[in-house]
Formats: C-alpha cells, sequence, structure tokens
C-alpha cells in the first residue's frame, strides 16, 4: 500500500501529463482571484517611476546635513507634484511621503529627526547617502516581466498587474470538476430524509474544496448502488477534466465504483492508501479525465480531497503543485494511536506567541463532521507511531480555508 506522499506523487505525476489542452480566458484584474496567469505581464516603466521618498521629512545632500547644521528649507514637495528643479547645494526642502526626491538630492531625513525655526531645519545627525529614498526603476525595470504563465493570482499579484496597468489577464480556465456521490441511503439536501437516509452532504463539501482548490464544480448529484445508475452518471461525469466519486471504493457488496470504472476501461494508479481516515482512496485515469475514487466517510471525503485532489487542480490550471500545509506544532495533549496507517485527526491549533500548541480533538470517526467544525488542523501521526506524549513536536495539517 502506498503512503500519502507516494500517492500524491502519483497524482503529480499523471495530473502533470494529463491530455486535454488548457483553454484560456481573459478577465478583468477585479474578477481573477484565485485564478493562474496564462500570460506575461510586463512593466509599462520603471518602478518606482521616480526616486521616492519613504519618509515625511527633509530631502538633502548628506555631505550638507552633517549633526548641528542647519539649512535653509528652500520649499516643499508633496507626493504627486510634479520636480523638475533641482536642490541647491546647502539648502534642503520638505517632502512627504510618496513624493519625488529632487535632483541633486541623495537622502532624506525624517521630520522627528530635525527641529524647524522659521525658515531654517536644523538637524542632529548624519544623514547617510540613500536614506528613505527608494531609487527610480529599482523595484522593476521597464518593460521588465513581472508575473507569468503559471502564476497563481492573490491579492498582491493582482495590485501588481493592476500597477502596471494590466488591467485584463488572460488566465486559464479553470478545470472542471464533475462531483458525484453515490450510495442507496443518500438524498438530496434539498429532500427530508426517511430515518435511516443521509443527506448528501459530501457534495456540498466537494464543491466547496473544489473552488478552494481552483477548480469549478459540475454537480451530478448521486447515483445508486447499481451498476446501470452508476455506468450512466459515471459517464457524463468522464466528459470534464476531473471525476471526484464520493462512496462506493470500499469492500462492501455495493461497493461498485472500481468495477464500473474498470469496465469503462480506467487504468488506476493506486487503489488504497496507508492513512486513516481515507484507506480506500482510489486515483486513475479513464476516458482522458482524472478519476479520483473517495471513500464516502464525510470527513475521509475531505482528508482524502485535500491530500489527492488539491494537486492535480493546481497542474490542471498550469500552475505547479503546492506542497501540503504542513507545520510543526508542540503536543498538548498526550494520545494513544494504533500503528499502521498515519492518521490524520481533527484538532485544534493555538498560538500563543511563537509556539503552536495542538490538541487533538474527541470524534466518533470518519462520520463525525460536527467534530471537524471545532478543527483548524489534523494533527498528523506517523504510521509507526503508538503513543505521543505532551511537549513533542508534532505535524499538522492546517485547514486552509479557515486557517
Ligand atoms: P461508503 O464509502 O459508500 O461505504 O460510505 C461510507 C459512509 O459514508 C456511508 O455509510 C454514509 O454514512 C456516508 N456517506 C456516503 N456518501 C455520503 C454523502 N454523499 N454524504 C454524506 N455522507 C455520505
Ligand atoms: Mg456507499
Amino acid at each position: 500500500m502506498l503512503t500519502y506522499q507516494q500517492a500524491r506523487h502519483e497524482v503529480i505525476e499523471h495530473a502533470s501529463k494529463s491530455a486535454r489542452p488548457r483553454q484560456t480566458a481573459t478577465l478583468s484584474v477585479w474578477d481573477a482571484l484565485g485564478f493562474v496567469l496564462a500570460q506575461d505581464v510586463q512593466t509599462d516603466r520603471p518602478y518606482p517611476p521616480f526616486d521616492r521618498s519613504t519618509r515625511d521629512g527633509f530631502a538633502v545632500r548628506a555631505v550638507d546635513a552633517i549633526p548641528g547644521a542647519a539649512l535653509l528649507c528652500a520649499g516643499e514637495i508633496k507626493a504627486g507634484d510634479t520636480v523638475t528643479a533641482p536642490l541647491k547645494p546647502g539648502t534642503c526642502v520638505q517632502i512627504m511621503t510618496g513624493a519625488a526626491v529632487p535632483a541633486g538630492a541623495d537622502a532624506v531625513v525624517m521630520l522627528e529627526h530635525t527641529r524647524r525655526q522659521g525658515d531654517t531645519v536644523h538637524f542632529d545627525r548624519a544623514a547617510i547617502v540613500g536614506q528613505n529614498i527608494v531609487p527610480r526603476g529599482s523595484e522593476a525595470g521597464p518593460a521588465q516581466t513581472v508575473l507569468s504563465p503559471g502564476q497563481r493570482l492573490g491579492y498582491a499579484e493582482l495590485a501588481l498587474a493592476a500597477q502596471v496597468g494590466a488591467t485584463q489577464l488572460r488566465c486559464a480556465n479553470k478545470p472542471r470538476v464533475a462531483i458525484l456521490s453515490t450510495g442507496d441511503e443518500v438524498i438530496s439536501i434539498d429532500e427530508t430524509p426517511g430515518a435511516f437516509q443521509i443527506r448528501n452532504s459530501n457534495s456540498v463539501s466537494l464543491a466547496a474544496q473544489v473552488r478552494l482548490a481552483g477548480g469549478e464544480p459540475v454537480l451530478l448529484g448521486n447515483a445508486a448502488d447499481r451498476v446501470d445508475d452508476l455506468r450512466a452518471k459515471i459517464e457524463r461525469g468522464l466528459k470534464e477534466d476531473v471525476l471526484v466519486l464520493s462512496g462506493g471504493v470500499s469492500m462492501g457488496k455495493y461497493d461498485l465504483v472500481e468495477t464500473v470504472l474498470k469496465d469503462l476501461g480506467a487504468e488506476f494508479f493506486f487503489d488504497a492508501v496507508a492513512i486513516r481516515p481515507g484507506k480506500p482512496a482510489v486515483f486513475g485515469t479513464c476516458a482522458g479525465a482524472l478519476v479520483f475514487g473517495l471513500p464516502g466517510n464525510p470527513v475521509s471525503t475531505m482528508v482524502t480531497f485535500e491530500l489527492f485532489v488539491t494537486p492535480a487542480l493546481d497542474l490542471l490550471n498550469g500552475a505547479p503543485a503546492r506542497d501540503l500545509p504542513l507545520v510543526h506544532a508542540q503536543l498538548g495533549k498526550a494520545l494513544n494511536e494504533k500503528p499502521g496507517l498515519t492518521h490524520f485527526l481533527p484538532a485544534h491549533v493555538e498560538w500563543q506567541g511563537p509556539v503552536a500548541t495542538v490538541k487533538a480533538l474527541p470524534w466518533q470517526g470518519s462520520g463525525d463532521i460536527a467534530a471537524l467544525t471545532h478543527a483548524n488542523c489534523f494533527l498528523v501521526v506517523a504510521a509507526d507511531k503508538s503513543r505521543l506524549d505532551v511537549g513533542e513536536t508534532v505535524p499538522i495539517l492546517l485547514r486552509k480555508d479557515i486557517v
């Protein structure tokens, strides 16, 4: 059985060479959050476009502003002012944050380090050449490529595009992800369940996870545990870039997903991973689509999506696969676990100062969605661990959607 790292490696390898060509669309910077860039973005001029003062103070020649110096204040420059006159030797000019430093000046002395009397400004410490000035072109040169294809667009990237005037961006179309739940007991969330029926919450969590991971969910509802219904709905799902199924991949008599996929010519790269929850997770390709068969217990579905589907969506967007948001914390409460599988336990991490402390939460196993709503991470217990003591350093997988 593969470890979860090996299983991720399989996903990354096969998603990288996924056959379908990527389509692109042009989006306004206002709408492009979370998309992946499919073009270069170049600067329209140097940045900053002029020598920019980073402080409110006085623009000076450093040689003039020595301790005890008294310089004539020759004027004032606000942000946005057109600055053409050079600074005359032996003088200074009052300058605001964001304003252009005049030619001849090579330092800005903070207001706090000066004393003004009428038109005279007194300096009490030596100015250093270049202080509080960002030189023209030092952030980016003219016609410099500042964003490239494959760049994920977050707020900083969108702001940079806006700064250089690239208000329309060609982006990869998000991969379309068909979501199909399975199970005779599963009903739509709008229906009233009978005593032994359950609402299709997995389609809701999966759609949310698809959106967060940069995909476009395509909801296919639920298939009964019958070959004909499953086959018809799986065939529909295979028309999309990715098909994610929940349920029907365990060892039960009515777990038919793998059989139907095999019938449709699927090639499987794994059909079990050494993790709990999520051990029966299946990954393969079928009719040009990537197919994930995730176990139906809600927390299993969520965990296996995060581990295995997320990197596939990155790659289908044309971006590199992101690493898992794994960090270390100190264990706040001792724990005994059965060894053999890597466990992902709903847990809560708290930062008090720089040290993070994590505690596993009480839960009833992989059906317990309520427990997960108290968790902001999963405590990752390595397969060979049976006992974890208070104070031990342990890996945690952050819940990126809420942390
Ligand atoms: P399975 O993997 O098909 O054996 O499903 C395991 C358990 O997960 C089932 O007994 C259900 O309780 C639960 N389950 C399966 N599908 C869903 C779903 N779509 N939404 C919520 N719970 C589900
Ligand atoms: Mg089932």
